[in-house]
């Protein structure tokens, strides 16, 4: 399974939900978990691997074994805006901090549609929020500081020649 490149276009489109009995949704799973791995990730959201799909994975230590699945997620963030570097499988050769709440709280259903809350702060936090802006197609560079994203213009320009 490869991962989706900036500029694709699948990237900036918002994803549709997941609906129940979806067929291949477990090899989808097992594909893109190989895939994180692979590139040595700690999440990836199912447009990344072409799938326009409210669907993303997530492990705070990279691990596929500790990673959860989070189906059709609905995240509400709070708390203090913390400033964390990030970078995206998508964009490769960019990072920067970006400034996010502290806290979300996520309810999204597992692979058999079983209903589950997750409240989270720090790292995991900070990834469950770049994953679900993949799936409403927002790239982490739109978060970035005006300063940011004057700094990473040209790389982004050579990703977009790159694809050409
Ligand atoms: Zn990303």
């Amino acid at each position: 399974m490869e991962i989706v490149r900036y500029p694709d276009p699948i990237l900036r489109r918002k994803a549709l939900a997941v609906e129940p009995g979806h067929e291949g949704l477990a090899a989808l799973v097992k594909g893109m978990l190989k895939a994180m791995e692979e590139a040595s990730g700690v999440g990836l959201a199912a447009p990344q691997v072409g799938q326009s799909l409210r669907l993303f994975v997530a492990s705070e230590s990279g691990d596929p074994a500790e990673a959860l699945v989070y189906v059709n997620p609905r995240l509400e963030a709070s708390g203090t805006m913390v400033e964390l570097e990030e970078g995206c499988l998508s964009v490769p050769g960019i990072q920067a901090k970006i400034r996010r709440p502290e806290r979300v709280r996520l309810t999204a259903e597992d692979l058999s549609g079983r209903g589950f809350v997750c409240e989270t702060a720090g790292l995991l936090a900070r990834i469950l929020q770049h994953e679900n802006d993949h799936i409403d197609g927002v790239l982490f560079f739109e978060r970035m500081t005006e300063v940011d994203r004057v700094r990473i213009k040209d790389d982004l320009a050579s990703l977009e020649d790159q694809a050409r």
